[in-house]
Formats: structure tokens, C-alpha cells, sequence
């Protein structure tokens, strides 16, 4: 089994649909040279100062101090803890602190002996990648995640170009981060890092040139830092709050980012029903991860309609055969009682079930919400489903993806499945251009109106079926064969950048 978070060949693997759309669509040479390869690859370092710790010691480490006498910090129980169970160790903690040390170790009330770690300066590893900006400035997120490379930022700002291209918002592909455990940092080493990727990457980075965004690892409330960073001293500072997307709304940010890619999901679902005149109304579902894009599209799935029949995250899966309650599972983990550890597994009203029989309940439509890669060859056979929207990004493997093809499982494809979140940003950016501010409603009658004109058009590419409907105009975009829907998608994205490069040219 390939993994495609890991494997140095990501990108050649990620390209391999767009080689298949390329050479069925006689895609020009050049053209096909061009985006083969991104525009520019920027690697860098980071440098940050790190936080005092006192790490944990095993049992078997701590024998040598087991007469130290127990330390005290007033201030303790406000220590943050780090993922590897290390606490953060302020300057301020020391205040009013009684401390017996031996060797550096300490003892803390909660009988662990600690070693304590001075601070002290760290590299880190950045990148950005500049898949292609024929359409218009890069967008694409910024990953903070230990196993971050460029093959990775290579193919995910490819499949922004792609999915920019498809959702037909005027933005290029870019990707990029930082290669960091951000559960490891502090809140204010992440802070720094993430600022220091500002005043680094700035030369190349900018509202109309290569527009960031949140991404695995990291959040609106960086995205706020990052904007303050790029900005401050700035003239005009009001004007480059399009710099970066995902914000909070009361800095810029756009009303229904959070729910855009869930609902996109589910709004790709509904017209894949609504076109055989059908709806969601009585189809059951399963959903593989419960994170932002799961939850969202569990729940208007259910508003619609929809049973939820199983779900799982990273903690487990669960299973009700009448249909799991998906307002209290939603209400369960958004009072999340464990923190980040808050997993569906803990959810009592329904039962426990492995991941192996997670992929086989039988149920209309799955829909994918966690990583990559989890639909390998095995998964695609035991699957018992009709539809697969892929809310993950590269939900299969393309063994995996040949299978469902054999078996008949019709993909809404992720390019277009997940684009809601990238054609909020977009609309996000408009807003901060225009100083406007937009409501929810409208941001929803706008992003429904767009993934669902755009899917149909890739559904006729599929089939070849050149028509201009009541929402749509597929006549320039078929290529007089029938095809999957993966790579009908892809060829749709190629179509709209070829016109770029056929119209305007080449600059030589
Ligand atoms: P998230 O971190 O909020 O949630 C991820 C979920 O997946 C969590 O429930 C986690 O427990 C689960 N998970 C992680 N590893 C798992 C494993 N091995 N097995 C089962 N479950 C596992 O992330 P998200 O923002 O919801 O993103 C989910 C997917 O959607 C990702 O593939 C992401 O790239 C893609 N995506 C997200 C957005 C967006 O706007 N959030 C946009 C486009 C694509």
C-alpha cells in the first residue's frame, strides 16, 4: 500500500489524473510543460526562540531522584502542557516558587520528576509552493505538520490550480508551511513561527500575488497574527486584509467559511440527487472523520434528510442501525470533553464498531472527511455504497479509485466535492477588496449556485453530453468521449487554463 503522506513520489502520484485528462484531451505540449511543474519552489528556514520546559520523566528515569522533595509554582495549574505531556515554563512561573532541584530535575506535586529544559533557539524548516498563476494571484493554505515536505506543498498547490480552476474562482494554486509538530510548540512559539513565516516569505507573498490560508496545523486566529505581520506599517494597511483568508469575522473574515466545505459537500450531494429526481430525503450515510469538514456535512445531511448510520474519527467508529442521533453527537463533541482528544468512540448512544466494519455498513453514501489514502484497494472492495463524496482530500489511492470505478461506486471527486472552503476564501477576499461584508445567506446562495453549476458541467464532460441548461453551459468543455468523473473534473480545470495560455500567449 502506498502512502501518500509520506511517499517522496506524492506529487507523481498526485499528477497522475492530470496526466490522464492531459493526453485525452491532447492538452498542447507546452502547456502541458508548464503545469507539470510548479512556477517556483521556495524552501527557507525559520528561526525561533523556544520556551523554558520541564519535560517528563519515565519511572525508570526518575529512580535516581526519588528523595527530591516536591516543588511548588503558585501559578502551576495555568501551565500549558505540551503534546509529549511537557509543561511550558514561563519566566512568571517562577514568582513565588519554592523549588528543590538535583541535577537540573525537579519533582511537581503530581509525584512526576521533571527535567527542566532551558529555551533556546530552534531552526525549522518552511516552504511555499507556486504551483501556477495564469488564472490569477496563488491561494492555498499554510500546513504546520512534522511530516510537511515539498513533494507534499508540491502536489497540494497543483491540486489548488485544479480546484481554483474547476470552482472557476480567478486564483492560481500555491501550498505551503512549515515542517513542525505544532503540538510540541507553545502557543507563543507557534505565534512566532508563524510570524517569522510572514517576515520571511513576505517578498513573495501578497493580496495580489499569493494569498495564504489556514490548513492542517493551523487556524484564524494565526491567520489574524500573520495579517497583523504582513501588514503593520504598511500605507494603506486597510487594503491588504485580502492578504490572507480564513480570518475571523470581525477582522475581515467571511460569514459561513467554517461550514463552506461541509455544506459544499453536501450541496455537491444534493445535486447529484436532484438530477435523477431524487433528494438526500431518506438516504443513509456514513461519514470517516468528524473534524470541521465531517460534522458540517453530517449536519446538513440530517437537515436534508439523511440517516447518519456510522461514524469514526482517530478515537474509533460507531454504529447505530436506525441512525445515530447527529444533533446530540454534534452537541457530545462541540462540548468537547476531552479537549483535542474528543473522539465520536466516546458518543454512548450507539455502538462501538471496528474500522474494518466501519468500511463495510451497507448505506447510500459515504462520505470521506478524514485523511488521504484511506480508500486503498482493500477499502474499495469491501465498501457497501452507491456514492462517494470525497470531502478528504485525495480520499483514494488510484488502485483504490480503479476498483470503485470497476465496481460502479459513482466519486463526487474532491476538486470539486471540497472546493466550498476555497471559493469562501475567494469570496472572502472580494469582501476585503470591496470593503463589504456579505451575510451568511448570501454567501450560501452564491457558493450553492457555483459548485452546483460546475459539477454539472463536469458531469457532462463524463458523459459527453455538450448541453446549456437553465444553471449551466457544458458545450466548450466536452471532448467528444465519455470519461470518469475524476478525470472529467480535471479536465474541465485544464480546459479553463488552457484558454489562458491558447488566447493570450506565451510571454517568451
Ligand atoms: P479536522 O482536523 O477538523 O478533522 C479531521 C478529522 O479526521 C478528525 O475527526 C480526526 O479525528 C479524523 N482523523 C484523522 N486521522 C484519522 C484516521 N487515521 N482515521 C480516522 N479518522 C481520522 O480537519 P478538516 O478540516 O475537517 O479536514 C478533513 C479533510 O478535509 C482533510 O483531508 C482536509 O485536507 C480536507 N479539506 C478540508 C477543508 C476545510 O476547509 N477544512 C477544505 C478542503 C479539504
Amino acid at each position: 500500500m502506498t502512502n501518500p503522506n509520506s511517499s517522496s513520489c506524492f506529487f507523481a502520484q498526485a499528477m497522475e489524473s492530470f496526466e490522464r485528462a492531459a493526453t485525452l484531451m491532447q492538452l498542447h505540449p507546452r502547456i502541458r510543460l508548464e503545469l507539470q511543474e510548479p512556477d517556483c519552489e521556495h524552501a527557507f528556514y525559520l528561526t525561533v526562540d523556544m520556551e523554558d520546559r520541564l519535560v517528563p520523566l519515565s519511572e525508570a528515569e526518575a529512580k535516581p531522584y526519588a528523595a527530591l522533595p516536591v516543588s511548588s509554582f503558585p501559578s502551576l495549574q495555568n501551565l500549558e502542557t505540551l503534546g509529549d505531556l511537557s509543561l511550558v515554563l514561563p519566566p512568571q512561573a517562577l514568582r513565588q516558587a519554592n523549588v528543590s532541584m538535583k541535577d537540573g530535575h525537579l519533582r511537581l506535586s503530581d509525584g512526576k520528576v521533571y527535567r527542566w529544559q532551558a529555551g533556546a533557539p530552534r531552526r525549522f524548516r518552511a516552504f511555499r509552493v507556486q504551483h501556477n498563476q495564469v488564472r490569477g494571484p496563488y491561494k492555498g493554505g499554510l500546513r504546520f505538520h512534522p511530516e510537511a515536505n515539498l513533494d507534499v506543498f508540491k502536489a497540494l498547490a497543483a491540486e489548488m490550480t485544479w480546484k481554483t480552476a474547476i470552482a472557476d474562482v480567478p486564483f492560481g494554486g500555491g501550498k505551503g508551511g512549515v515542517e513542525v509538530d505544532p503540538c510540541l510548540l507553545s502557543r507563543k512559539e507557534l505565534e512566532a513561527l508563524a510570524l517569522r513565516y510572514v517576515y520571511v516569505a513576505k517578498p513573495f507573498l501578497g493580496p495580489e500575488f499569493d494569498i495564504p490560508a489556514p490548513d492542517v496545523g493551523t487556524d484564524a486566529s494565526m491567520m489574524a497574527t500573520m495579517l497583523r505581520q504582513y501588514s503593520d506599517g504598511e500605507p494603506f494597511r486597510h487594503l491588504q486584509r485580502g492578504f490572507i483568508t480564513g480570518k475571523d469575522t470581525r477582522i475581515g473574515g467571511s460569514e459561513g467559511r467554517t461550514q463552506a466545505t461541509g455544506l459544499g459537500v453536501v450541496y455537491c450531494i444534493e445535486d447529484y440527487y436532484a438530477e435523477k429526481n431524487d433528494s438526500i430525503q431518506g438516504k443513509t450515510f456514513i461519514v470517516q472523520g468528524f473534524g470541521n469538514v465531517g460534522t458540517y456535512a453530517a449536519e446538513y445531511m440530517h437537515q436534508r434528510g439523511g440517516r447518519l448510520l456510522a461514524v469514526g474519527d482517530v478515537g474509533g467508529y460507531i454504529f447505530h442501525p436506525e441512525g445515530i442521533d447527529v444533533p446530540k453527537l454534534l452537541e457530545f463533541m462541540r462540548k468537547n470533553p476531552k479537549g483535542k482528544m474528543a473522539t465520536v468512540a466516546d458518543f454512548k448512544e450507539a455502538r462501538p464498531i471496528s474500522k474494518e466494519d466501519f468500511w463495510k455498513v451497507k448505506a447510500d453514501i459515504l462520505i470521506t472527511a478524514a485523511l488521504g489514502g484511506e480508500i486503498t484497494t482493500e477499502v474499495a472492495r469491501a465498501l457497501n455504497i452507491k456514492l462517494m463524496a470525497e470531502g478528504a482530500n485525495g480520499s483514494s489511492t488510484p488502485e483504490g479509485d480503479r476498483i470503485l470505478l470497476e465496481r460502479g461506486i459513482e466519486v463526487i471527486p474532491d476538486i470539486i466535492a471540497n472546493a466550498g472552503g476555497v471559493v469562501t476564501s475567494y469570496y472572502e477576499w472580494v469582501q476585503n477588496r470591496n470593503m463589504e461584508f456579505w451575510s451568511e445567506a448570501e454567501v450560501f446562495r452564491r457558493l450553492a449556485e457555483t459548485l452546483k453549476r460546475n459539477y454539472r458541467i463536469i458531469r457532462d464532460i463524463a458523459r459527453n453530453t455538450p448541453q446549456k441548461g437553465e444553471m449551466h453551459d457544458s458545450r466548450k468543455f466536452c471532448i467528444g468521449q465519455t470519461m470518469d468523473t475524476r478525470c472529467a473534473a480535471m479536465v474541465l480545470a485544464l480546459r479553463r487554463i488552457e484558454a489562458h495560455y491558447v488566447l493570450e500567449g506565451f510571454s517568451q
